[in-house]
């Protein structure tokens, strides 16, 4: 039997007629500079701005599904390319800010984009690699143009647009084309840490059931109540999808432009009372250390704060929430998947130290995805919390493919038609859908056979009061094949030793695992998603870069 309902599509349209109809009270606020001023964009003159944007497509000839890039940071403008690009029946290409010329080259030229969108104080990014991206037809800038970087896109045979100046005289109502669900909405490519990046292209319906997810109130209950504020970057997977989940609920938005600085991310929530944040682990622990020293900042406007793209830290959950009244939530989620797969608040009727447990687990798996462990020999484990294994995940905001076609071999087909995306981390189930990640595949320790945590480790050495962060990789090892050495930033003016450091260990996993080797630097490199490199310091180890200290492993072994 036939359903008698509508299949109206599941597409971004939906959610520019939303904000169109219901939601003209709305607003985007963006930060202008450190201090936290802000310019704001009403939701209702974001409709007709949305409008001229893709009048301006229009006029550059940009065609159906053509790729559309952006070079943008988190701002109303940035939000306005959200809701034209993919609705005039575009794609949008987020460009990571932080890639090399050479992968920004990489990038863009894989995915043919015919267009750039370009912050100016992201100009000279771009220009650095302008002449090696053929399929650019035009760089549409936003903010003035310094003259250096027009001559050479010029230089180029680039046409250059100012984003200004075309809005203004572009008309503020536009045909918006009825699309199917099923086409390109936005394309995102993986960080590449392992080889090139890989393209994901997220569709219509993708991107709609994601933010109606993210709205639910297993993840962030968005409501039009509230104000959203993503730390996290637009051009990293969707800022997490928050925007779109902002938009389609009414909520407000705050978008920290290129100042993600802790006194201008105090001075944003004590301005505007933002309910939810999301951001790494990094910049929530740049602001704890700021927050400390800079006492007397209120942030318990914030009820729902993610925190993910890398393992938190159970000290961080803690520090924020003893000394500030704010309780972070860890979320897993990888470029693949939207982000959101799982998120990690604690089941019903535990007490405090199993919530705390809990809290430190990568997340339940929320409805719409699913999850499963799989050992070497690809048989599926049991969900007992137990047995370690590949997480898989599944579902209808998941790759089932990469663009192109490429690492095929990152998919399963099981018998009944479901693809599963091999995410390479490593970790277990348990009976309640709770995923407790040790590692990911490429960084995971084998030390006479046995897997030591890497991860374990360094949560385990950023709970020590002296602890920045830490890092731990495998290094060769004759004995073992390969043991674990602890990279470690100490706080300002501590002195905290190796053997002290060992000996914190030493309380907290298993004797076999404690690192011998051990060295102390001033920061730790981070990847273009702001993440450890750990490519980088294996570098540096097998350069000769580090100055290590070998420790007795003494009572050890
Ligand atoms: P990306 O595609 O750059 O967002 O990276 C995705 C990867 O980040 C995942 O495969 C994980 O290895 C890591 N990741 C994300 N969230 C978490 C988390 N809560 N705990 C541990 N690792 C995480």
């Amino acid at each position: 039997m036939k359903s008698t309902m509508q299949s109206s599509a599941l597409t971004l349209t939906a959610v520019l007629h939303a904000i169109s109809d219901s939601f003209g009270d709305g607003q985007a606020l963006t930060c202008r500079n450190e201090e936290g001023d802000v310019e704001r964009l009403g939701y209702d003159e974001l409709v007709l701005r949305t409008a001229r944007l893709a009048n301006v497509l229009s006029a550059l000839n940009v065609m159906r599904g053509d790729r559309i890039g952006t070079l943008m940071w988190n701002s109303g403008q940035h939000l306005e390319a959200y809701l034209a690009i993919p609705c005039y029946g575009a794609v949008l290409h987020t460009l990571n800010v932080r890639l090399t010329a050479e992968q920004l080259a990489f990038v863009v030229t894989d995915a043919g984009d015919r267009v750039v969108l370009c912050d100016s104080s992201l100009a000279s990014t771009l220009a650095a690699a302008i002449s090696a991206m053929p399929t650019v037809e035009s760089v549409v800038v936003v903010g003035d143009l310094p003259a250096v970087e027009r001559s050479t896109f010029e230089a180029a045979g680039k046409t250059v647009v100012d984003y200004a100046d075309a809005l203004a005289s572009a008309a503020d109502s536009y045909q918006w084309p009825l699309l199917d669900e099923h086409s390109a909405a936005s394309l995102c490519y993986t960080s590449g840490t392992t080889g090139d990046p890989k393209g994901v292209v997220y569709s219509h319906r993708s991107v709609y059931l994601h933010a109606l997810a993210a709205c639910s109130g297993n993840v962030a209950g968005i409501c039009a109540r509230d104000t959203v504020m993503p730390l996290v970057p637009m051009f990293h997977v969707n800022a997490w999808g928050l925007p779109y989940a902002a938009l389609m609920a009414g909520a407000d938005l705050v978008l920290p432009h290129r100042f993600v600085r802790p006194a201008t991310i105090a001075a944003l929530v004590e301005g505007w009372k933002p309910t939810v944040a999301g951001a790494v682990p990094t910049v929530f622990n740049d602001l704890l250390g700021w927050l400390r020293e800079n006492p007397g900042h209120d942030l318990t406007s914030l009820r729902r704060v993610f925190c993910g793209g890398a393992a938190v830290p159970i000290a961080l959950i803690d520090a924020y929430r003893s000394e500030f009244g704010v309780t972070i939530t860890q979320a897993w989620g990888m470029t693949e998947t939207s982000p959101i797969v799982c998120v990690a608040d604690p089941p019903k009727g535990c007490g405090p130290e199993q919530a705390r447990g809990y809290a430190q687990a990568a997340g339940r798996v929320v409805f719409g995805s699913r999850g499963r462990i799989v050992g070497d020999d690809g048989q599926v484990l049991p969900r007992d919390g137990i047995s370690v294994g590949e997480f898989q995940v599944s579902g209808p905001w998941i790759t089932g493919q990469y663009l192109g076609g490429r690492n095929a071999e990152s998919f399963e087909r099981s018998e009944d038609g479901t693809v599963w995306l091999r995410t390479g981390d490593i970790g277990r189930i348990n009976h309640l859908g709770y995923v407790q990640l040790t590692d990911r595949a490429k960084d995971v320790i084998k030390s006479g056979g046995e897997w030591i945590s890497s991860v374990e480790l360094e949560t385990a050495l950023a709970g020590h009061p002296a602890v920045i962060e830490a890092a731990v990789i495998g290094v060769p090892d004759s004995r073992w094949d390969e043991r674990p050495l602890a990279v470690v930033v100490r706080s300002h003016g501590s002195d905290v030793s190796e053997a002290e450091l060992q000996e914190w260990l030493s309380h907290r996993v298993v004797k076999w695992w404690l690192p011998e080797r051990w060295s102390f630097v001033d920061a730790l490199q981070r990847t273009g998603t702001g993440k450890t490199d750990k490519r980088a310091l294996r570098a540096r180890y097998a350069a000769n870069d580090l100055l290590v200290t070998t420790l007795s492993p003494g009572s050890a072994f």
